[in-house]
């Protein structure tokens, strides 16, 4: 199956299994059995048989060009020498366990390429199943860096039910679906901003919060998880572990912020926010400063660990530009789709150095929903119309992004 645009780089192939196979044995992780490349035409295909199905996120990087396959925990039970000899545009690939739960494939390319499709498909009679990655020559300069936001497709309406097969109905593979982390800002000891009209930001973010995960898990696409479901405190370093131990593929921090009286009449709207250390504005440095502030609110000592993770530091350069990457895609397609619903600030994608999106290998945005410090935002943040529209509206971002990366199920 061919991609529905040819320049998508991220792609995702997910794999439903029959949900009573998984659960009479829950514990056997995948395995990876057998690779085979073959030459078609100026294209490569690359070739993977797997135990089961799992899902895999296929992407491309430069400096040097490969192609990274992502996968879940994986048991590599392939010919020792595999790997050492490639085909093609393809050199020579590696694989094994790249962090926590999660095993790589990194294929070394001749030159720059373009993942031309990639699908999954059951084997017949069997549990097993085949990815195909065609991989076709590109120019250096089309190729840019890789993987970057840039240079995924524009596509920007969900694909509809009709448009992917496998999706609805029928049993579902619970561990093949991205788990969507959902972080409603602040709550018990920490009230977050004070409104015009006395309402605290907590209540608002977790009322949106909980629209939220209706609507995803009404898609029936996603896990969906929430740091608090109710209102207690929780600090920001266990946001951070609880999007690590759940292994979010994407996580949304809810805010709405206040800001000082004399400007707070005249500004409004919704900001979303991707990390840097570098803020794009003294807006976004001090917001950030605000809302890192949360644990000292609350009484919790402010200890920046820095590197005490154990993974190498070359993988983890690896995995936070990704990340980034794939942050700034989901920020520019919410951005897109909330304009559409609510009034914006008027710089609406700023980054800046917020503690809660310090996640290695979770893509991670923080939206400050409005300003409850404007009267108006404060009354609209507090109907029930304005939360499901707003709800709605990220939903239909989540889909996008994710069904950017989409290619097929068996
Ligand atoms: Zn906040």
């Amino acid at each position: 199956m061919r991609l529905p645009g040819e320049p998508l780089l991220n792609i995702i192939v997910a794999v439903a299994a029959a949900l009573c196979l998984l659960l009479a044995r829950p514990a056997a992780s995948a395995e990876a059995l057998e690779t085979h490349m073959t030459i078609t035409g100026r294209s490569t295909i690359f070739e993977l048989t797997m135990s089961e199905g799992v899902t895999a996120q296929v992407f491309t990087l430069a400096n040097p060009y490969r192609v990274v396959v992502d996968l879940p925990d994986v048991t590599f039970r392939l010919d020792p020498s595999a790997g050492q000899k490639g085909a093609g545009l393809i050199s020579e690939f590696r694989y094994g366990l790249f962090a926590r739960h999660k095993s790589r494939i990194v294929i070394d390319t001749k030159g720059p390429v373009k993942i031309h499709s990639a699908n999954m498909t059951r084997l017949k009679g069997t549990s097993a199943v085949k990815l195909a990655i065609a991989l076709m020559p590109m120019d250096v300069a089309a190729f840019g860096g890789g993987t970057g936001a840039g240079m995924v497709a524009a596509a920007d309406e969900p694909l509809s039910d009709a448009g992917s097969p496998g999706r609805s109905g029928g049993p579902q593979n619970p561990l093949g679906k991205p788990v969507v982390v959902i972080d409603p800002g602040h709550g018990g000891i920490d009230p977050g901003a004070i409104g015009a009209n006395g309402v605290n930001e907590k209540t608002i973010v977790l009322a949106v919060a909980m629209q939220l995960k209706d609507d995803l898990e009404k898609t029936g696409l996603y896990e969906v998880r929430l740091t608090r479901s109710e209102d207690v405190f929780v600090s920001l370093d266990n946001r951070l572990k609880y999007s690590r131990d759940n292994d979010a593929s994407l996580f949304i921090s809810l805010h709405a912020d206040s800001i000082e009286e004399k400007a707070a009449a005249s500004i409004r709207g919704a900001t979303i926010y991707t990390l840097s250390n570098m803020a794009t504005d003294k807006e976004a440095r001090i917001m950030a400063e605000k809302e890192n502030a949360s644990d000292l609110l609350a009484g919790i000592e402010n200890l920046d660990r820095g590197n005490d993770d154990q993974v190498k530091n070359i993988l983890i350069d690896l995995m936070k530009r990704e990340t980034s990457n794939f942050s700034a895609d989901f920020s520019q397609v919410l951005a897109k789709r909330l304009s559409k619903t609510i009034a914006m600030s008027r710089v609406p994608r700023r980054s800046a150095a917020f503690k809660v999106l310090k996640q290695t290998d979770s893509p991670s945005v923080l939206v400050e929903l409005g300003y409850i410090s404007n009267r108006t935002d404060e009354e609209q943040m507090l109907t029930p119309e304005w939360q499901s529209k707003v709800a709605s509206a990220i939903t239909g971002a989540v889909q996008i992004y994710f069904n950017k990366r989409t290619v097929a199920r068996p």
